[in-house]
């Protein structure tokens, strides 16, 4: 992509209305723009990223087995009074009519369409288990939107939703997805530390929130320092296996919010050198809620002796759009954004120096086509800017690998390689860039 053809409205000032640095950032970098209070619009740089960290979330769920449809924003009120969480929901649901008057909701989650669509097509326990997600967007009405799309209003969630004949197999999805969590979170450069939580609007009684350590958190959180150290299954886990010994070594070191925080344990079980009081962000959540919604909706299939019975279920959130000030809270410097490659919008930006140096011109050329033709996402740019302006604005957006091209190292058949995320430089001909970037 060429910067001078590309849409990348950055902002010079600090927006004032923004509290928190990763959507002072986003704001900066043109990655978003407030349409409304929580509702915002993606602007190019900041779609991409989106789509990259929603492809982790989609390949991590697939991997563990759930299988992806997509259900409506809009679902009928006269559903949620099948459960009872119409009127039980509160303020935070967007109520909507049509104009036949029928009554809708914009979805806040999807617990009771899903819960539809199984009892419509699924019978027998011999369809069983099943595990069913949706990336689609959702609307709470805040009552506090703030920190752009970390709390929006209308924001982006992968919900996944399990269905088993008892207790026992619903256990065995909630692990799956326990363990497809830590890998998610982990191939986005995050450390995101399961812990014990309350099961809230939701229901149950077993519930882990995936929870990013960052002062601007809005969760207060304990935690044994250990969690901090403890390993991430590999791409090679079988999902098939039992998981169990990872679940048990994930849970058995001490991590809970402050909701469900157990002073008397916290002091018993961790030593006073590893206790940590912090906040963090609530990434993801997971639920086991058993029958709650099977009995009050009617989805009932029929068990290996014939008679009918409830289902066992549990629902797996991941706030997808949230995801993104996450990361940036936890990779930043003062000059922007350090996007771990995993999610970079580009991988590579080639700064041109000189622009109108025919030498330096035709260097940058050829660098372009030969990274874009080895599969390589590029961004250069071929603006007329100083290259004042060109450094800062690509340490901005936080593209990992930065490739300066000018008029003095050309001359000695060297450009300047540059990693975002430690400074570090080296000059290198060109040839050995592309070699390094594919
Ligand atoms: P919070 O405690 O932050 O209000 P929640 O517990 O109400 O979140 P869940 O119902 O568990 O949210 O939804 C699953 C995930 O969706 C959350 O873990 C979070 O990452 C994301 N999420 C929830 N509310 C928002 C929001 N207003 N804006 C962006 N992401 C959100
Ligand atoms: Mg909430
Ligand atoms: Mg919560
Ligand atoms: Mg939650």
């Amino acid at each position: 992509m060429r910067l001078s053809r590309f849409f990348l409205p950055i902002l010079k000032e600090n927006p004032k209305e923004a509290e928190i640095v990763s959507h002072r950032l986003m704001l900066r970098a043109g990655m978003i723009r407030q349409e409304a209070a929580g509702i915002y619009a993606w602007l190019p740089l900041g779609f991409r990223v989106l789509k990259k960290i929603e492809q982790i979330v989609r390949e991590e769920q697939d991997r563990s087995g759930a299988l992806e449809l997509l259900m409506p924003t809009l679902q009928l009120a006269d559903l949620w009074r099948e459960s009872g969480r119409y009127d039980a929901y509160g303020p935070e649901m967007l109520r909507i009519a049509d104009r036949h008057k029928r009554e809708l909701l914009y979805g806040p989650t999807n617990e009771e369409m899903i819960t539809e669509i199984f009892r419509a097509y699924v019978k027998s326990y011999k369809s069983l288990p099943l595990n069913l997600y949706h990336i689609q967007w959702k609307f709470r009405d805040e009552q506090r939107p703030r920190f752009g799309v970390m709390r929006g209003r209308e924001f982006l969630m992968k919900d996944a939703y399990s269905f088993d004949l008892n207790e026992a197999a619903a256990r065995v999805a909630y692990n799956k997805m326990f363990v497809a969590y830590l890998r998610t979170f982990a191939r986005m450069g995050l450390k995101a530390i399961p812990m014990r939580a309350e099961t809230g609007p939701i229901g149950g009684d077993l519930s882990h929130e995936f929870i990013v350590l960052a002062e601007t958190g809005e969760s207060g959180v304990f935690i044994n320092r250990d969690v901090l150290d403890l390993p991430v299954p590999g791409e090679d886990v079988d999902y098939e296996s039992d998981l169990t010994p990872i679940i048990k070594q994930w849970t058995s070191v001490y991590a809970a919010t402050e909701d469900v925080h157990d002073a008397a344990r916290f002091e018993q079980e961790v030593p006073a050198d590893k206790r940590v009081n912090t906040r963090g962000i609530e990434v993801g959540q997971i639920f086991y809620f058993g029958t709650k919604y099977s009995e009050a909706m009617k989805a009932l299939v029929a068990g290996p002796h014939g008679v009918d019975v409830p289902i066992h279920g549990g629902s797996y959130g991941v706030g997808v759009s949230r995801l993104l000030g996450a990361i940036i809270e936890a990779c930043h410097d003062d000059a922007g954004i350090k996007w771990p490659e995993a999610v970079a919008p580009f991988r590579v930006s080639i700064l041109n120096l000189k622009q109108g140096d025919a030498a330096v011109d035709a260097a940058c050329e050829k660098l372009y086509a030969e990274l874009s033709a080895k599969c390589v996402d590029v961004l250069y740019d071929d603006t007329d800017q100083r290259a004042g302006a060109k450094f800062a604005a690509a340490d901005l957006i936080g593209i990992p690998w930065q490739i300066m091209i000018g008029p003095k190292g050309l001359a000695d058949g060297n450009v300047e390689l540059k990693r975002r995320s430690d400074g570090a430089r080296e000059i290198m001909s060109p040839a050995d860039a592309v070699a390094r970037l594919v």
